[in-house]
Formats: structure tokens, C-alpha cells, sequence
């Protein structure tokens, strides 16, 4: 594996290590809202998980574009990246913002597998989306930060080692901008002694996610990325990349679900015919195509741009908007397509329906994206 090797021959790569966990595996899980503990070990041994990790860290050493590609490859193999794509999105904070000392102590393990950062805690139950509203408030001890706050759908922190936290450093009445006073930590959560509490929430889908608790929860001061009070900045600046890798997953599932729906369409005899010979059915599905292929071009834009170091907020927006809207599309229409067989579990398809209809929520709603456009792209006054 290389950073030089082509997107094709990287797909081939991805598609191979997806290979060994079929249908049945992500079926079993999902029964079972299980871990999938085998399938994240595979794609860290393979490499894939520290895929954005320079080399010079042991990592792959690879750029936004095959990242993305990484992801897409595995939701369209049928499996959910959700479980470990964290790594990749938070990873742009800590390469960009985090100390030389700290790449140097995290960087290595979390590319060998030995360490997992796959925790990444923004939302709270009272700020939601308006996230410079946040509560949890982390106050300087000599050598420690003392953090207190509630934090909520915080996924994957009984499968993580550590994890970035955005909490308020300056008093919001002290600051001048809503956005200063916040600071982003690395924690590590097998440091934490007492205080932080994790409460499981069972949602709609196969996802590890919680409700924490903090209650005088003390970090070394070490654990701060970059400066004090700049934290909202260092993690917008790697939101570009989320939404980037996010759109690549909705593609990689609305390819899916074409997929699925259209050898579904070929071979259902129904009135002595295939039902894809029935315009009414073709018809959907070949639209939905258009509006992912449509989506995968706005993505591959987007992560152009991201990877030449050129501005890519709208692109990325967009991408992420367009391809969360054409894989709802291509769930529904593959839900059509299968009939009665499209909510019986055994065909998959209501699984990943459940799966992909998060990404019209989250980690940023469709509303949120259209206000950024309307305001910074369209110059239309600030809705909020
Ligand atoms: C399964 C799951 C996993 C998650 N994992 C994580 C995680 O690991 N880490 C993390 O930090 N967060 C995580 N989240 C949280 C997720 O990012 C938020 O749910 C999401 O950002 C929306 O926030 P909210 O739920 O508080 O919605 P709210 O802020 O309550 O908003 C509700 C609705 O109102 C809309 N709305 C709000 N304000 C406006 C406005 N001004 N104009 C128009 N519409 C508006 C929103 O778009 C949304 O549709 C996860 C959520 C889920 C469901």
C-alpha cells in the first residue's frame, strides 16, 4: 500500500479487506447493536484507519481525495464506516493544531491500532447545533484542567482511547466573539479516573453512542491543542474535511442501494415480467443514479480543492448536502423497489436505509448547510 497508488487500484485494495464481512455480519451486529470489533481490526491492520497519518507518524501518509475513497469504498461494500471514521475526521485537528510532543506520543499508536481515537465531543443536550452556546466549562488547576459539563451522542467512547473535547475555557460574558474562549483537549480517556460518566443511548441505527457526564473530570494541561481559546477555530478549520469524508459515504451507500435495487429490478418477476421493465420502476432508480453520480463530482471537486490547499468550504458543504440527499433518495427508491422485502431484515435494505438516513442530521444538518450558502455564498443576511 502507497500513497502514490491509484484510486482504482486503492478501491480494489478497500473492496478486498470489506470481502470478508458480508451481509450477514452487519446484520448479526445490528441485531445485536454489537461493536464491529473484527472489521475496525481489519481496516486498522490494514492500514486504512490511519490512512491521513503522515508517514513520518507510521502512517499511509495519504490525502483527503484517498480517504475519501477509503470510506466510500466501505459503504459500498455494504459495511458502515460509522463505527471508525472518527479517526479521520478528528485527525485534521491534531495534525494541524496539536504540539510536535503530542503527534509524536499519539500519532504512532494510533497508526499501529495500539491506540484508538475515535471519540470526538461537541454536542450538548441544551446548545445543539448552535454550538458556541456549549456549557461544559474546562477551568485551569496549576497543571490541570478541571472539566464539568454534559455532552450527549457522543459516539464511540467505550471503543476509544482518547478523545477531542471542545469545552469553555473564558466565560462566555467574557469574551468578545461568541467563538473565542473555547479550547479543544486530547484526552486520554484511560487516564480518567473518576468523574467522567458514560451513558449508553440506543438510536436508530447500529451505533455506539452516549450521554457523559462530567463532574470535576481533571486532565493534564498537556491535553490542550494548539493555544487556549482558539478551539472553535481549530475545529471548524477540520470540518471541511468531515463533511468531505461524510459525502463520500452517502455515495458509497446510494451506490449501494442502486446497486441493490437494480439486479432486485432485473430479476422480481411480477405479471409475467421483470418489474424493471416497468418504467415506473426504472425510472426512479436511473434518477437516483443521475443524483448520486451528480453528488460524487461535487466531492471529488471538493476534495481537490481541500487537497491543493485552496478555500473549499462551499464545495465541501455542498458535497456533503448533495450526496446525504442523493443516498435518501436511493434508499427510498431501493425500499420501493424491493417491496414487502424491502423492510423484511434478511434483505439488508432496511438496514442501511436506517444507516443512511443519519446523514440528513448529522454532523451537520441539511438546514445548517443551506444557511451557510445562503449567507456566505448567496450574501443573504444571517438567518440565526
Ligand atoms: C447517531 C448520532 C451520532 C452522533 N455522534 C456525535 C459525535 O460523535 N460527536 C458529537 O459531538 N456529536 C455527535 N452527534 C450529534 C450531532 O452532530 C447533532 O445531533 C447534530 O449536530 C444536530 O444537533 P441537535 O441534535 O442538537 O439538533 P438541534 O440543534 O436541536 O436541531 C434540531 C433541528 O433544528 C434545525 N435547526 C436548528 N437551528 C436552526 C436554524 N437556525 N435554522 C434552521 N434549522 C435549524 C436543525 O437543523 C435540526 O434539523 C451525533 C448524533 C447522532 C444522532
Amino acid at each position: 500500500m502507497t500513497k502514490t497508488e491509484s484510486h482504482a487500484e486503492l478501491r480494489q485494495r478497500v473492496r478486498k479487506v470489506c470481502a470478508d464481512f458480508p451481509e450477514e455480519y452487519w446484520q448479526e451486529l445490528d441485531l445485536e447493536r454489537r461493536y464491529p470489533e473484527e472489521f475496525v481490526q481489519a481496516m486498522t491492520e490494514s492500514g486504512y484507519l490511519g490512512a491521513l497519518i503522515p508517514e513520518e507518524y507510521g502512517g499511509l501518509g495519504m490525502n483527503l481525495s484517498q480517504a475519501a475513497v477509503i470510506l466510500e469504498e466501505v459503504n459500498r461494500s455494504g459495511a458502515n464506516a460509522g463505527p471508525s471514521h472518527a479517526q479521520m475526521y478528528t485527525m485534521g485537528t491534531l495534525l494541524k493544531h496539536g504540539s510536535e510532543e503530542q503527534k509524536r506520543k499519539y500519532l504512532p499508536k494510533i497508526a499501529s491500532g495500539e491506540l484508538r481515537l475515535q471519540a470526538f465531543g461537541v454536542t450538548e443536550p441544551e446548545a445543539g447545533t448552535d454550538t458556541t452556546s456549549l456549557q461544559t466549562t474546562a477551568v485551569r488547576e496549576g497543571g490541570e484542567y478541571v472539566v464539568n459539563g454534559r455532552k450527549i451522542y457522543i459516539s464511540r467512547v467505550q471503543h476509544s482511547d482518547l478523545m477531542v473535547l471542545l469545552a469553555r475555557t473564558t466565560p462566555l460574558d467574557e469574551v468578545e466573539k461568541r467563538s473565542r474562549g473555547l479550547s479543544a483537549f486530547l484526552l486520554d480517556l484511560r487516564e480518567i479516573v473518576d468523574g467522567l460518566t458514560v451513558e449508553p443511548r440506543r438510536v436508530m441505527m447500529n451505533n455506539e453512542t452516549n450521554a457523559l457526564t462530567f463532574e470535576d473530570v481533571r486532565t493534564p494541561a498537556s491535553s490542550l491543542i494548539g493555544e487556549e481559546g482558539q478551539g472553535f477555530r481549530y475545529i471548524l478549520d477540520g470540518l471541511n474535511a468531515e463533511r468531505i469524508l461524510i459525502a463520500a459515504e452517502c455515495i458509497g451507500d446510494g451506490r449501494w442501494f442502486i446497486e441493490r435495487a437494480s439486479e432486485r429490478a432485473k430479476e422480481r418477476v411480477v405479471f409475467g415480467r421483470p418489474i424493471g421493465q416497468n418504467q415506473g420502476i426504472q425510472f426512479p432508480i436511473a434518477q437516483a443514479h443521475a443524483h448520486v453520480e451528480a453528488a460524487d463530482l461535487m466531492r471529488r471537486k471538493a476534495s481537490a480543492l481541500f487537497d491543493a490547499g485552496e478555500s473549499c468550504g462551499a464545495e465541501a458543504n455542498m458535497a456533503k448536502l448533495l450526496a446525504a440527499d442523493a443516498s435518501w433518495e436511493a434508499a427510498n427508491v431501493a425500499m420501493q423497489t424491493f417491496g414487502g422485502y424491502g423492510v423484511d431484515a434478511e434483505y439488508g435494505i432496511e438496514r442501511k436505509f436506517r444507516e443512511t438516513r443519519l446523514y440528513q442530521v448529522a454532523p451537520i444538518s441539511t438546514n445548517l448547510i443551506l444557511s451557510y450558502l445562503a449567507e456566505h455564498e448567496l450574501g443573504l443576511p444571517r438567518s440565526f
